[in-house]
């Protein structure tokens, strides 16, 4: 069964490009819309793009592209690893996408039709695609709850749907399009009850009806959406593990009576990006206020102060309320990214600049965290806190350092796609006029209205927008006030933070509008229910959170006996030459050591001695780039 998919090149947007009749505040710009030219993230992209090809060879060395062509017939063998592994590949060949829609390289453009004509050949007659399964023999959808064949089939969407809004080109949308309408066929009101243990299939069909306009994909993801939270994902009968809590796979509670996030983050995040990305195409006022209700909850209680979601090991889990160790922080890259989506899902529903901090501290301090400066290695878990000596037990460990993969690497090109897609974040538009959300030189268009930004943000806070087209009549430029902006201005007249500054006139070709923010370094303490971080400060500086991490402490003093002054001053200072170039916090404190010290002591008993020393912090996402060493987030006053 085939079906000819409209398909459109559609110029409205990156990796989440609502329909014309959804019901959204915002709408994001057309992928050549949106260009970063440099700043603090050209770097990063620029490393990200050099990360493809070794993340490829990756892949192949892996097993994850042998699957898909022996699947295809191409190589005789067997199929290696986990059913989830084609979603690795689908995954990198998003990044290829928008990495190609940045850059036009036309050597990515052979590789992503070179692939694509291989995972054609590997797809069944009907339009089942899973390789593992297939080169296997295994039963179809027989282990739902952890086979990820519909989780393989939602990245597979989105890769697709990214080659066609990147390339114009379809080939691997056909392939998506098959797979959608066999699963149309095959799950839904009288048809199998089961759910994919694992979400992210409701954000591709909902993506992929944006692009193709075939409403059965919406429709799909819109039953998938409500028929969750009844146990279907579930594994059923017995497991003393997680696996047969409803918990773990987001199975327990329906979406709309959901109070709270909870089991496994990178699922739980996902299903509410796709749930939000449903409401937003259908118009369903109650399924978006139930996002919201269930982001705000995280925000409130489950997410550490860099953004990160994720508090348990065991289940990959939220914890309960508060629950928020940093040394044990779990913290997976891909649950920061899931966030980052759903908060940009819920930005576009409600224009709520809230969500746009949201997307700003998740970037900096969740997301790029989990890779290197080089953009070669990744962390999959990302704590707040290394421990001297750390030893690195299992693959994961983040006491390991950064790794160049995982037996389980779902991070890794999760990472690049996102990366390579970053400009689609930084602004929204209309006819009407101009959104600006995140600070980076850049060129946007919305509607005539074109402009050009230049800043040296995160590490200053003073952003220019030259407007270089206009229309001949009145548009609004709007920019974002962070919330942690307090006294900000534009064109010197005070803006208040947390929320837009508002332009709107008819601009002219030259025309200039500067905004400043002030940028001194803040400190942040937790709530009394954070056990874990009590009697701690975390330092932030504009949209930075940063750490201590040991190389930039005296010699001789170990990190952990390090105690901060919080009312003596904290300095930046720009290093160029230091980790591609940071600004650095110098701070005061004092070291103690007792190295006979056992952990407990009478209360008010004498307290140890200690001894004036200089302290100096860095940006947290720059941490472990000069090897492993002892970092903390959360420092001891
Ligand atoms: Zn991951």
């Amino acid at each position: 069964m085939t079906i000819s998919a409209r398909s459109q090149h559609n110029s409205s947007g990156g990796p989440a490009a609502p329909s014309a009749d959804a019901a959204v505040a915002l709408r994001p710009l057309a992928v050549s819309a949106s260009r970063l030219t440099g700043g603090f993230w050209g770097p990063r992209v620029a490393a990200n793009r050099a990360a493809i090809p070794v993340l490829y060879q990756r892949l192949v060395d892996a097993g994850n592209v042998g699957n898909l062509r022996v699947a295809a017939g191409e190589l005789p063998g067997t199929a290696e690893g986990g059913t989830f592994r084609d979603s690795d590949v689908y995954k990198w060949l998003e990044a290829v996408a928008w990495e190609y829609a940045r850059d036009h390289d036309e050597a990515l453009l052979d590789r992503l039709r070179e692939l694509t004509r291989t995972i054609a050949a590997a797809q069944r007659e009907d339009g089942y695609l899973n390789s593992a399964i297939q080169v296997r023999g295994e039963e179809r959808y027989a282990r739902l709850w952890m086979s990820h064949e519909l989780y393989c089939a939602g990245h597979l969407f989105q890769a697709a749907v990214a080659a066609a809004r990147a390339t114009g080109e379809t080939a691997l949308l056909d392939v998506a399009t098959r797979f959608a309408d066999h699963l149309a066929a095959t799950f839904g009101p009288g048809r199998r009850p089961e759910l994919d243990g694992h979400p992210v299939v409701e954000m591709g069909l909902v993506e992929l009806y944006r692009q193709t306009g075939v409403r059965r994909y919406l429709e799909l993801a819109q039953y998938f959406v409500d028929a969750r939270g009844h146990g279907r994902a579930t594994k059923p009968g017995f497991d003393p593990s997680h696996y047969a809590d409803p918990a773990h796979y987001a199975d327990r509670v329906p979406v709309r009576e959901a109070r709270t996030l909870e089991g496994h983050a990178v699922r739980a995040v996902y299903f509410a990006a796709g749930a939000t990305d449903v409401a937003i195409e259908t118009g369903d006022a109650e399924l978006l206020a139930a996002a919201r209700r269930l982001y705000d909850a995280m925000w409130r209680q489950k997410q550490h102060v860099n953004g990160a979601v994720g508090s348990r090991w065991d289940g990959e889990a939220f914890g309960d309320a508060y629950e928020l160790p940093a040394d044990r922080a779990y913290a997976e890259t891909c649950a920061a990214i899931g966030t980052l989506q759903w908060a940009w899902r819920l930005l576009l529903a409600t224009g709520d600049a809230a969500y746009a901090d949201q997307v700003e501290l998740l970037l900096y301090n969740a997301v790029l965290p989990g890779v290197s400066l080089s953009g070669t290695d990744y962390f999959y878990v990302n704590t707040l806190h290394r421990r001297t000596g750390a030893r690195g037990d299992v693959q994961r460990s983040p006491a390991h350092g950064r790794r160049p993969w995982f037996n389980c690497a779902c991070c890794p090109p999760n990472v690049a796609r996102t990366v390579a897609g970053l400009a689609a974040y930084l602004a929204t538009g209309d006819e009407d006029g101009l959104q600006i959300h995140q600070y980076a030189p850049a060129a946007l268009s919305a509607g005539d209205l074109e402009v050009e930004v230049e800043t040296q943000y995160p590490w200053h806070g003073r952003v220019e927008v030259t407007v270089r087209r206009a229309p001949d009549r009145e548009v609004e430029l709007a920019l974002r006030v962070p919330d942690w902006a307090g006294g900000s201005t534009v064109d010197d007249d005070p803006v208040p933070a947390g929320g837009y500054a508002r332009l709107r006139r008819v601009f002219r070709p030259g025309d200039r509008v500067v905004l400043q923010m002030p940028m001194p370094a803040r400190l942040l303490v937790a709530d009394d229910r954070v056990d874990a971080t009590r009697a701690c400060v975390a330092v932030a500086r504009g949209p930075l959170i940063y750490a201590i991490e040991q190389p930039d402490q005296p010699a001789g003093v170990t990190l952990e006996d390090i105690r901060i002054d919080p009312t003596a001053p904290l300095v930046p200072e720009h290093r160029p030459d230091l980790l591609d170039g940071v600004t650095v916090l110098h701070a005061t404190g004092v070291v103690v050591a007792d190295e006979a010290a056992r952990p407990y002591r009478t209360y008010g008993g004498p307290a140890p001695a200690a001894r004036p020393a200089p302290v100096t912090l860095i940006p947290y996402y720059a941490w472990a780039n000069r090897g492993p060493h002892a970092m903390r987030v959360w420092i001891p006053t």
